[in-house]
């Protein structure tokens, strides 16, 4: 089935998203932060735009959440760009773990304690310091910037978000120590665990997730200029680590059930790119986000990973 028919303003995926609106519900609100265990529980939002430009919403659109991990795929591009993804891949693997974002065992039981893949905690505390710049300021805003490249305006850090993080970072401290003493950080530990965590907190809407996966999908293009802003090796591998790794401990479950590249965080986000041969009329490219803060036992929103299977059900936008 051609989605663009639906794209532009059809109602079967206007069905989809109110039928799992109207769903009970199930999960929790992340809680470890009081700006997150806040959030109202009923937020939902979903985004797609296709490779003309056109964009179909549906919900809170715009509702402005923290990236949290999904800010790993920002991070993994703005650093491989800056160093080429050969040197990002001498301090980070691109090996799926299985294990829970923050875990620690990995770095024990690895070759030289090395990070696993840049998608978890460890391996995006390491790509945070090999950004561009000297500083964590500087750090930060290389991401920001190249995230306004593709979104067209500004992102900030929300302030509240990043400083309950950082007070509550005992376990991230602990990993940024571990991987210092293992020589895998620039700079000092705080200086990565500061800007990890800044970046974790910048703000953005369902719609700027969504261009960003239509930014991804085709290899770093704009949908209204060809300009490509991103190496197709870079492209490559990140989003084989989004399929092979972004959404916890759940990634292979996914891939199997969904079936193309999507970053989660546990704000309740999830980022999503198509290339479907499918979609022939979009020449392939899709650019998928949603948005609903209540999380699964793994991390996952549980609307948004619902909404996104009966999308790919529907739409057979799996790549396999
Ligand atoms: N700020 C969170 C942490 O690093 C990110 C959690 C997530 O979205 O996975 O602990």
């Amino acid at each position: 089935m051609d989605i663009r028919k639906h794209i532009r303003g059809e109602t079967m995926i206007q069905t989809i998203f109110e039928n799992v609106k109207s769903a009970p519900d199930s999960g929790h609100l992340a809680s470890y932060i009081p700006a997150l265990a806040n959030q109202s529980k009923d937020l939902f939002a979903a985004c797609l735009v296709d490779g003309k430009g056109e964009v179909l919403e549906f919900g809170d659109i715009d509702y402005l959440f923290t990236l949290q991990s999904i800010s790993k795929v920002m991070s993994f591009i703005v650093a491989a760009e800056h160093l080429g993804v050969d040197r990002i891949l001498e301090k980070v693997d691109v090996e799926p773990t299985g294990d829970p974002f923050n875990s620690i065992v990995r770095l024990e039981v690895a070759e030289k304690g090395k990070p696993f893949n840049p998608m978890i905690n460890a391996g995006a505390i390491t790509v945070a310091s090999l950004l561009p710049g000297e500083t964590v300021e500087l750090r930060v805003n290389a991401v920001r910037e190249y995230l306004s490249k593709i979104t067209g305006h500004e992102h900030y850090v929300n302030q509240e978000v990043y400083k309950s993080e950082l007070e509550t970072a005992y376990r991230n401290r602990a990993i940024a120590n571990y991987l210092k003493a293992n020589d895998y950080l620039v700079g000092t530990v705080e200086e990565a665990l500061e800007t990890y965590l800044q970046l974790c907190s910048l703000e953005v809407s369902t719609q700027d997730l969504s261009k960003f996966g239509l930014f991804l999908s085709s290899d770093g293009k704009f949908a209204n200029d060809n300009k490509n802003l991103i190496s197709r090796k870079t492209a490559q591998f990140s989003k084989a680590l989004m399929m092979t790794c972004g959404l916890y401990n759940a990634s292979g479950k996914y891939a199997a059930t969904i079936g193309f590249p999507m970053k989660s965080g546990v704000s309740g986000g999830v980022l999503c790119t198509v290339h479907n041969g499918e979609l022939e009329n979009l020449n392939g490219h899709i650019g998928i986000a949603v948005f609903s803060p209540m999380i699964d036992e793994i991390g996952n929103s549980v609307k948004g990973m619902d909404f996104l299977k009966k999308l790919s059900d529907q739409y057979k936008l799996s790549v396999f």
